[in-house]
């Protein structure tokens, strides 16, 4: 993955074009120094954050940055900031770690688990809610074959989500070993794959991906899209291929400030997914994941977003706007679970009835008066 190559960049914006070969993709703020111009202070920012979360960036992402505009929704998912080393919010949200069955295999709900195959992924978003694994090195793969096992035995399981990290990170071998062993297990009857490099390390997806993802079909795709820049061509060719491969494909988006807390915005994203054939499927509330504090949207303007797209778009356009509630309680639909607030903790029903809070203690949105979430 350290491989350099040669330009053409795939950025009007920045002057990388004229480099001779840059690194396809970029693992510290420093390296990113050498071939770009960044915005002043963020060397200094980077030094203190990347020993807690590193940083790692796509040449690819990197082109579709406007790296001195401060609002520039793609930069934010992907540089670091100083606001990650404070705020509220647990460095495990969801206790997967205790939802262990094995180091790679966590497994909560009935009829499904998940398999972690990778702690890399082609880049370290900001937000994530396994900051505390993605890009420390672990190796998962030496707990691969326990997982097999344990997953052979669990009598009320069907469904295997294949995570990590990013399965996409592993090379055809692999996964094809993977997929392999996943389908000779009998109680496995459905796979999906939860990826995000379609998105941000289109390259990184190689024809002998699509070919073992062909030969075990259907594999349920679920991409991980946050904004429509990210809809680039290379991005549409890469669907096109899945889908010619017979892959059904899903969505999910984190809803995040200052990147798509807009009804506009991402009322673009999913419309331009189901134009594709990708149907929108989640629409995240952040976790409450130490370190991502400041992309928190405020459950209010969540809400007044989700009534604007029920309102505005295209059925089909419209995902489940979800919270996955702190300490393993489970997903819940936003709009139907609230069952109360004190101050800034909301309570919600979750799973069996039990009921679990989020404190909203999001900044404001900054509106951008694109009208859609009047009188919603
Ligand atoms: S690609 Fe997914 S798992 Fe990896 S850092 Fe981004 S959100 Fe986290």
């Amino acid at each position: 993955m350290g491989k350099k190559q040669k330009s053409p960049f795939p950025s009007s914006s920045l002057n990388l074009a004229g480099a001779v070969e840059y690194p396809r993709l970029f693992r510290s703020v420093l390296e990113l120094s050498k071939y770009v111009s960044l915005p002043d202070g963020l060397i200094e920012v980077a030094k203190k954050v990347e020993p807690h979360f590193p940083v790692r960036v796509p040449a690819f992402y990197l082109g579709l940055m406007e790296l001195h505009n401060p609002f520039c929704p793609i930069k934010k998912q992907a540089l670091p900031s100083l606001d990650e080393l404070s705020g509220s919010g647990y460095i495990d949200p969801l206790e997967e770690n205790g939802a262990r069955l094995t180091p790679s295999f966590i497994k909560r709900y009935r009829g499904r688990g998940v398999f972690l195959i990778s702690s890399e992924c082609a880049m370290f978003c900001r937000f994530c809610n396994r900051k505390r694994l993605v890009g420390k090195g672990l190796n998962l793969e030496k707990s691969w074959e326990e997982t097999f096992e344990s997953i052979g035995k669990l009598e009320d399981l069907h469904e295997v989500i294949i995570s990590g990290g990013d399965p996409f990170m592993e090379s055809p071998e692999k996964l094809s070993y993977v997929l392999g062993r996943l389908r000779n297990l009998k109680n496995v009857k459905t796979i999906r794959i939860s990826t995000r490099v379609p998105v941000v390390f289109p390259e990184g997806i190689k024809n002998e991906h699509m070919e073992v993802l062909s030969h075990f079909s259907p594999i349920w795709l679920i991409i991980h899209i946050n904004h429509p820049k990210e809809i680039t061509e290379q991005f549409k060719v890469l669907v096109r291929k899945f889908q010619t491969a017979g892959l059904p494909i899903v969505s999910q988006t984190v809803l995040l400030r200052e990147v798509n807390d807009c009804a506009k915005t991402l009322i673009q994203l999913f419309e331009g997914l189901v134009e594709l054939g990708v149907k929108p499927y989640y629409l995240f509330h952040l976790d409450e994941v130490f370190g991502a504090h400041h992309f928190k949207v405020r459950l209010s303007h969540g809400i007044k977003i989700y009534k604007a797209l029920r309102k505005y778009a295209s059925g089909l356009a419209i995902p489940n706007y979800v919270l996955d509630l702190s300490g393993g309680l489970g997903k819940v639909p936003v709009l139907e679970s609230i069952v109360g607030r004190e101050g800034q903790v909301v309570f919600f029903r979750g799973h069996e009835g039990k009921v679990g809070s989020y404190l909203d203690d999001g900044y404001e949105s900054r509106c951008q008066n694109c009208g859609f979430c009047e009188n919603t």
